[in-house]
């Protein structure tokens, strides 16, 4: 069965889709730590990040890069944060969190309850900044 995140890819979840190439595709996840807080997903269904093949996991991390670059110049911060958790949802992603200080990072603390509106301005503001 599809995974939830391969559902989303296929467009049979809405998201609010960041950017995509053949391999890879990053939106904003539900419920965001901070305003920006994205997730890359590779389209090939593996739950383990470090199970995925050499070459296809280095190409994630530059599709990750280019995400990056554009979430930090769409919701200024201090850098973007990298993590891996992979507890919820059996795809492998990696979340991208624009960040001030380290607790910005820290998954414990409450979501950010924004509108679909927000999400949907914020997702185009970084999507257009994609340099792919
Ligand atoms: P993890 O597997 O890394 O522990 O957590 C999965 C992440 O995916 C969570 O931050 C959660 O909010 C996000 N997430 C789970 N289901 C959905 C969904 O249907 N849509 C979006 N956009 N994000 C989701």
């Amino acid at each position: 069965m599809a995974t939830i995140f391969t559902k989303i890819m296929n467009g049979e979840i809405p998201c609010h889709k960041v950017a995509e190439d053949d391999h890879y595709f990053a939106f904003l996840d539900i419920n965001p730590l901070k305003k920006g807080h994205t997730l890359v997903v590779p389209r090939q269904e593996t739950d383990y990040l470090f199970d995925i093949d050499d070459e296809y996991l280095a190409g994630m991390m530059v599709f990750a890069k280019k995400i990056a670059v554009a979430i930090k110049e769409a919701c200024p911060c201090n850098r973007v944060g990298v993590a891996v958790i992979g507890l919820e949802v059996p795809h492998a992603h990696i979340h991208l969190v624009p960040m001030d200080s380290m607790n910005d990072l820290n998954f414990g603390n409450p979501k950010l309850k924004l509108t679909p509106e927000e999400l949907a301005e914020t997702a185009g503001n970084i999507g257009k900044r994609v340099r792919l």
